[in-house]
């Protein structure tokens, strides 16, 4: 028996439990933030309804490599395609009409719909009729970033699972298992959130990880750069509001490490203070920066800190009410301090007053 499945042990001895006892669901509903590992989950499941084998799923079965690797006949991940990347109603249709069909080669015929809280409306209640009528032999898994979204009718057929982040612990040690060394297993998976499809593709160099590096370089520039040279960069990134939003999630991931390692000591006597900066050390997400964290927070007053981390927290939301990108971006650089050494080759930090 093997749920290839790294953490989420509650909902694999559910699901499990469940086909022990004979009990298929006919419609599953797997939610949770981004990356959480919600459809490999349902590929999974998807195997242990398919396998050959008694115990499944075994994971070496044809049908279980075939689940993997995307091309068992029975098993369809349906993403969404066109504006906006949601699910149509022409894919839901498509769907039902390959649902009546008999599995080709399987026991069932489960399909995995990808982000049903991005569908649109027509495709949701299109898929209800499926959802109240299933054939015997379909599952369907749906999987949500947020559940609330849906019609209330379609996640009352389905049984719920909310997936949490899985324990930091357990990302680091799976990274270790796939041969990363140690230190960038920690910081992986302090990175990631407890996000393991995020640590599994940074691991891989893929994903949003290798631009990491050069967005922080970006930052550590634009604090010792002047106005010109941040209005020019402004009109540069913000032609893509994507990536124009990550960067500044980024950075504001680095800027609550900022005020970790500030905090403690603004708030203690001085002698206090490197026990306490030991422990927020312990708890900063960009441990490859705590040299240059540090550097900086040396120099750093409390309530400067704050209010740059809440400027970033606030152009994120900005940009997601769909404000003009670039005057956001603008806005939010004029916040940032001037500090004329960060970006050089680590002589001492000045902070200056921008205004
Ligand atoms: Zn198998």
């Amino acid at each position: 028996m093997a749920w290839e499945v790294i953490g989420h042990d509650w909902a694999v001895a559910l699901l499990r439990e469940g086909l022990a006892k004979g009990r298929v669901t006919h419609a599953y509903l797997f939610t949770g933030p981004p990356q959480i590992g919600k459809t490999h989950l349902a590929q999974v499941l998807a195997q242990a309804l398919n396998c050959e084998e008694p115990d499944p799923p075994c994971g070496r079965c044809s049908s279980c490599l075939k689940i993997a690797g995307g091309t068992h006949p029975d098993v369809r991940v349906i993403v969404g395609e066109g504006a906006g990347e949601s699910i149509k109603i022409d894919q839901v249709r498509s769907l039902q009409r390959e649902a009546i069909l008999l599995p080709y080669e399987g026991r069932y015929r489960v399909f995995i719909l990808r982000l049903m809280d991005q569908a649109t409306m027509e495709a949701a209640n299109s898929l209800l009729k499926t959802l109240e009528e299933p054939p015997a032999h379909v599952v369907l898994a749906l999987t949500a970033v947020q559940a609330e979204v849906l019609p209330p009718t379609v996640v009352s057929r389905c049984q719920r699972l909310d997936l949490r982040p899985v324990s930091l612990r357990q990302v680091e040690s799976a990274l270790e298992d796939r041969g990363l060394a140690d230190e960038q297993a920690r910081l992986l998976a302090r990175l990631s959130g407890g996000r393991i499809g995020w640590a599994l593709e940074a691991a891989r160099g893929e994903g949003t990880f290798p631009q990491r590096q050069q967005g922080l370089e970006q930052l550590m520039q634009l604090l010792s750069a002047t106005r010109v040279e941040r209005f020019d960069f402004a009109s540069k990134v913000s032609r893509d509001v994507d990536s124009c939003r990550a960067l500044i999630e980024l950075w504001a991931s680095w800027w609550r490490d900022l005020l970790l390692l500030t905090a403690p000591a603004q708030a203690a006597p001085a002698q206090a203070a490197p026990a306490q900066a030991a422990s927020a050390q312990g708890h900063i997400v960009n441990l490859d920066r705590a040299g240059e964290l540090e550097q900086v927070a040396s120099h750093t007053d409390l309530s400067r800190a704050w209010a740059v981390l809440a400027a970033l927290e606030s152009t994120v939301a900005r940009l997601d009410a769909n404000v003009n990108v670039r005057l956001a971006l603008e806005g939010l650089l004029l916040k940032l301090p001037h500090w004329a050494a960060v970006a050089g080759t680590g002589g001492a930090t000045s902070p200056q007053a921008n205004e």
